[in-house]
C-alpha cells in the first residue's frame, strides 16, 4: 500500500530527479549565455547513480568546466594536499558579485574585526551591501563518498538555475563549495571501490587510512592544524573569508536515523556563545522541515553529536563567532545500495534516539526500513543545502550583524579579576614546542604578540577544581576552573602575550583554559561517552607554561608590543632553523642515528599514521614494517628499534579474518611475527608499545606487569581523552630531559602495576599520586593515581618501552614526545641503570 506521505515523497523527489537529470534546469531556460555542462555530460553518469563513482580528476575537471561556462563560478586551488592533489574551492553567486569578489572579502574582514569598524555609518554599510558567505564542505571523511559527487550536481544547478529563488539565494549570499578537503581520500576510496566492484568486496571500506597520516581524524585537527588540508582551508576560511555560515556534510553508520541535523546534544561548550547555539538550531530546523516538507522520513535532532569538543570543521567555526552545522546521513555501502531491516533500525540506539522506529519529538517520522540508495543521501544532502543557502539569503543582513555582533562582544576588555590574556613566558627551554603553538595559533587567525620590553602583571594559573557540588550534580556547562593567583611580577621582554580583547576570544579561551566536562551519567550509572574527546588544553599538551595574566601594570602605550606574522617569527627570536617551503624545519633530536621501524598492520590505524606524522615533522628516518615482514624475521639485521602504534593485540596478531578482504589484506603478523619479535628483543632490540599495544607485549613476552584497567566498568572509571599529570623520575635517561611533572595524554588509556618488585621493572613515570585530572573528564581518579604510566622493562639482551598513555596523539602532545626521542636515542645501548 501507498501512503499519501510516500506519494508526496515520489512527487519530491521525482522533482529532484529531474533537477539531478542534468537537463532540466538548463533546458528550461533560454537566456542562458553559453551551453553549461552537465555532470552527467562529463562524467557518463548523474553523480548518486548506483555503483557509479568520480575520482577526484574527474572532480576537479568538472568544476574547471563549469568555472569556463558560467559566470556564476569562479574556481580557485588553494594548494596542493598531502599526496600532491589540488585542494579547490568553487565560488559560486551572482555574476556581479563574482565580478566584486574582492570587495565582498574587505566587508567580510572588517565585519570579522569590528575594530576596524570606525563609525555607526560606516558598520550601517557593511551590513546593507555585505552577502552572507556560506562554506559547504563535502567529504571531508572520504568513505562517507556521496557529498563530494553531490556538489557537483550542486554547483550545477546553482550555475543553471533561473527560479527567483535560487536568484535571490546568488544575490544574497556567496558559497564557497569544497567539493572535499580531502582530495586524496577520495581517490583512495574511489580507486578501492573500483577495483572491488563486482567482487564480494564491493562497498566494503578500504583497509587503510584515507587520509596519509591522519585517516578520520583529518576532522579533529582545525585548532592544532598539523596537516596541509587544515592549513590551506583556514587560511581560505579564517584569514581571507570569515563565513557566516560553515555547513560540513557528513555521513554516520547504516542502520539509525536517516538523517542527523542540529539542534546538538548536550554538553554544548561553554565558550560558544548561545546565540550562536540557538542560530544553529534555527537552521537545523529549517531544514529538518524541509525534509520533512519534501516527504524525507526518519530525521533526528538534538541527538549523539555534540559541541563540546574543539577541532572539528564544524566545530572550529564556533570559536570565529559563526555558526556550525552538520549533518550525518545513513550511509549506504560507499556508492552500493543496501537494504535495512525493521530490525535494524529497533537495535540502533544512540544518546537522544532510544531506536530508530519509535516516533519522539525530536524524530518524529521514522523511516520505514527498505533500500537505502546513495541517490537517497544526496537527495537529502541537496535540500539540506538549499535550505541553508536559503536562510542565509532571507536573511542576510541578521547573519552579518549577529557576526559583527560577536566580534564586537569579543573585543571589549574582560571583567576585573577575570584573565585579560595568556602569557607565553621566554626561557622556558621548550624552543620547538612554543614555535609550533604560536605557529598554530596565528595560521588560525588569533592574535599573538611579542613583549620587547619587560611587562608588570599578576599571573594566575587556571586548575581544575570542582568547586561547586550542586553544579556538578545536575552537570553544570558553566566554566568550574577558579585561578589561583599571585603577586605583581616581572614578565621578561621576549615573552608572547595573548590578549582576550580579540575577535577569538573565545577561541583564546577554548584552547587555553583546562576543560572541566560534566559528570553526565547514564541511567544505570554508567559514564555517558562524549561525543569525542572532553580535554584538550593545548598549552598543557604542548607542556608549554601559559599562566593567564588577570592584570597589567603597564598602559597599553608603554607595552612595546609587536604583532606577530607568522611562526617564523618566533622562529628566528628562539634563533631555530627557519621553515622554508613545505619541508618541516626541525632538527632530527636523536642522538645518534637509529634503525627504526613502525608497525604498520594490515588495516588503517590512525595511531600509527600520526606517529608518522611526528616522526616525518620531526625529521627523524623510520620505515614502515608490514606483517609480511614480521612474519619473515631476520628484524634485529634491519632495525634497531620497533614501535608498536597504539591497537588492540588480537588486531595485530590475526589482522582481518579471512574472506573480509582481498586476501593481500587479510591476517596479522601472526603467531610467526610474534615470535620474531620475541627474537628480536631477546637479541639485544628495542620493542616500543603505545597505549593498547602494551597488551600484546605485556601477554606474549609474560611482562610481571597488568593493566590495571583492563575490565573495569565506566562506572568505577572513565577517563575519555583528557589530560593527565605524570610525576616523573627524570634520572631515569627515557625522562631524562622531562621536568617532574609533564601533561600526559589519555584516552581509554592504560595503567599498570607490577605483582612483585622485579629488578628487570624500571619505572620512568607514574600517574600522578594526587589531582591527577589537568583538563577533561575522570571517573574514579583512585584507579589511576600512582599507577605506572611508563615503564622499562628488560627481556634478554632487549628492552620493551610500554607507555600507557598516548605520548603522539592527533600529533599534538608536543610534551610528551621527548621521551619517544629519548628512548630511541639510548637503543642499541643497553641501559645500566638499576
Ligand atoms: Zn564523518
Amino acid at each position: 500500500m501507498i501512503s499519501q506521505r510516500s506519494v508526496v515523497a515520489c512527487v519530491a523527489l521525482m522533482v529532484l530527479l529531474a533537477a539531478c537529470s542534468g537537463t532540466s534546469f538548463a533546458q528550461r531556460t533560454a537566456s542562458q549565455p553559453a551551453v553549461i555542462p552537465s555532470p552527467k555530460s562529463v562524467l557518463g553518469f548523474t553523480p548518486g547513480d548506483d555503483r557509479t563513482i568520480a575520482g577526484w580528476s574527474q572532480i576537479t575537471d568538472y568544476f574547471e568546466r563549469l568555472d569556463r561556462a558560467s559566470d556564476r563560478v569562479l574556481v580557485q586551488t588553494l594548494g596542493q594536499s598531502t599526496l600532491k592533489r589540488p585542494v579547490i574551492v568553487a565560488f559560486i553567486s551572482a555574476r556581479e558579485n563574482i565580478l566584486a569578489l574582492p570587495k565582498y572579502k574587505e566587508i567580510q574582514q572588517q565585519l570579522a574585526d569590528p575594530r576596524k569598524v570606525t563609525s555607526g555609518l560606516q558598520r550601517d554599510r557593511l551590513l546593507a551591501n555585505g552577502k552572507v558567505v556560506v562554506t559547504i564542505s563535502c567529504s571531508i571523511h572520504s568513505t562517507e563518498i556521496v557529498a563530494s559527487q553531490m556538489s557537483m550536481q550542486l554547483a550545477y544547478e546553482l550555475a543553471t538555475a533561473q527560479d527567483p529563488e535560487t536568484r535571490a539565494i546568488l544575490q544574497n549570499t556567496i558559497l564557497l563549495l569544497i567539493p572535499s578537503p580531502n582530495p586524496d581520500g577520495v581517490d583512495i576510496v574511489a580507486n578501492w571501490y573500483r577495483k572491488t566492484l563486482g567482487t564480494p568486496y564491493e562497498g566494503k571500506e578500504p583497509p587503510e587510512l584515507y587520509h596519509h597520516y591522519a585517516g578520520h581524524d583529518d576532522n579533529r585537527d582545525w585548532f592544532m592544524l598539523n596537516l596541509k588540508e587544515t592549513q590551506l582551508i583556514t587560511r581560505l576560511l579564517w584569514h581571507e573569508w570569515f563565513p557566516e555560515i560553515v555547513y560540513d556534510v557528513h555521513q554516520q553508520g547504516t542502520n539509525g536515523s536517516r538523517l542527523f541535523i542540529p539542534p546538538f546534544y548536550d554538553p554544548p561548550n561553554p565558550n560558544i556563545a548561545p546565540l550562536l547555539l540557538r542560530q544553529v538550531g534555527l537552521i537545523g530546523h529549517k531544514v529538518a522541515a524541509d525534509l520533512q516538507a519534501a516527504g524525507f522520513e526518519g530525521v533526528l535532532t538534538n541527538a549523539l553529536y555534540d559541541t563540546w569538543w574543539h577541532g572539528g570543521f564544524r566545530t572550529a567555526p564556533y570559536f570565529h563567532n559563526s555558526i556550525g552545522i552538520l549533518s550525518e546521513a545513513a550511509s549506504a555501502h560507499l556508492m552500493t545500495p543496501l537494504t535495512v531491516t525493521t530490525e535494524q533500525l529497533a537495535r540502533s540506539s544512540t544518546r537522544g534516539m532510544r531506536n530508530a522506529i519509535e516516533a519522539t519529538t525530536n524524530f518524529p517520522d521514522p523511516w520505514p526500513a527498505g533500500e537505502w540508495h546513495p541517490r537517497d543521501i544526496m537527495a537529502m544532502e541537496m535540500i539540506s543545502s538549499h535550505s541553508i543557502l536559503e536562510m542565509a539569503s532571507k536573511f542576510r543582513s541578521e547573519y552579518l550583524r549577529n557576526f559583527y555582533e560577536l566580534g564586537r562582544t569579543s573585543i571589549e576588555s574582560s571583567n576585573k579579576g577575570e584573565p585579560q590574556a595568556y602569557l607565553i613566558p621566554a626561557g622556558q627551554a621548550r624552543d620547538e614546542a612554543v614555535a609550533k603553538l604560536i605557529g598554530s595559533l596565528i595560521d588560525q587567525g588569533v592574535e599573538v604578540f611579542r613583549l620587547d620590553r619587560e611587562l608588570h602583571a599578576i599571573l594566575a594559573t587556571p586548575v581544575v577544581r570542582r568547586t561547586n557540588p550542586v553544579a556538578e550534580k545536575v552537570g553544570s556547562y558553566r566554566r568550574l576552573a577558579s585561578l589561583t593567583s599571585s603577586s605583581m611580577q616581572e614578565v621578561p621582554a621576549g615573552s608572547y602575550i595573548i590578549f582576550l580583547a580579540q575577535p577569538q576570544r573565545t577561541n583564546v579561551l577554548a584552547l587555553f583554559e583546562p576543560q572541566i566536562y560534566p559528570n553526565r551519567l547514564t541511567a544505570q550509572g554508567e559514564a555517558e561517552r562524549p561525543y569525542d574527546v572532553a580535554g584538550w588544553t593545548l598549552p598543557l599538551q604542548m607542556n608549554v607554561e601559559a599562566p593567564a595574566v588577570v592584570a597589567i601594570k603597564e598602559l597599553p602605550s608603554e607595552r612595546k608590543l609587536t604583532l606577530l606574522k607568522d611562526a617564523n617569527e618566533v622562529r628566528a627570536d628562539l634563533a631555530l632553523p627557519l621553515k622554508k617551503g613545505d619541508e618541516s624545519p626541525i632538527k632530527n633530536p636523536l642522538k645518534q642515528p637509529v634503525r627504526v621501524g613502525i608497525y604498520k598492520g594490515s588495516m588503517g590505524n590512525m595511531d600509527e599514521g600520526w606517529t608518522r606524522y611526528v616522526f616525518d615533522t620531526f625529521n627523524v628516518p623510520y620505515s614502515s614494517v608490514r606483517d609480511a615482514d614480521m612474519r619473515k624475521g631476520s628484524l634485529n639485521a634491519k632495525f634497531d628499534a620497533l614501535i608498536l602504534p597504539s591497537q588492540a593485540a588480537t588486531q595485530i596478531v590475526s589482522g582481518n579474518a579471512a574472506g573480509t578482504f582481498p586476501p593481500e589484506y587479510t591476517g596479522g603478523m601472526t603467531d610467526a611475527g610474534v615470535k620474531n619479535l620475541k627474537e628480536f628483543v631477546s637479541n639485544g632490540g628495542m620493542l616500543i608499545c603505545f597505549d593498547n599495544a602494551c597488551d600484546l607485549a605485556i601477554k606474549e613476552f609474560n611482562l610481571p606487569l597488568r593493566n590495571v584497567l583492563e575490565g573495569v566498568r565506566s562506572s568505577d572509571f572513565y577517563c575519555p581523552g583528557s589530560v593527565v599529570a605524570l610525576d616523573v623520575d627524570n634520572k631515569n635517561p627515557i625522562a631524562a630531559t622531562l621536568p617532574a611533572s609533564v601533561p600526559a595524554y589519555f584516552i581509554s588509556s592504560s595503567a599498570f602495576a607490577t605483582a612483585t618488585a622485579d629488578a628487570n621493572v624500571r619505572v620512568v613515570a607514574r600517574y600522578a599520586k594526587e589531582n591527577v585530572l589537568l583538563s577533561g573528564w575522570l571517573l574514579g581518579e583512585d584507579k589511576l593515581r600512582g599507577q605506572i604510566a611508563l615503564a622499562e622493562v628488560g627481556v634478554g639482551k632487549g628492552r620493551i618501552i610500554l607507555f600507557g598513555f598516548r605520548p603522539q596523539h592527533r600529533g599534538q602532545t608536543w610534551g610528551t614526545l621527548p621521551f619517544i626521542w629519548n628512548a630511541l636515542s639510548s637503543a642499541g645501548a643497553t641501559s645500566t641503570e638499576e
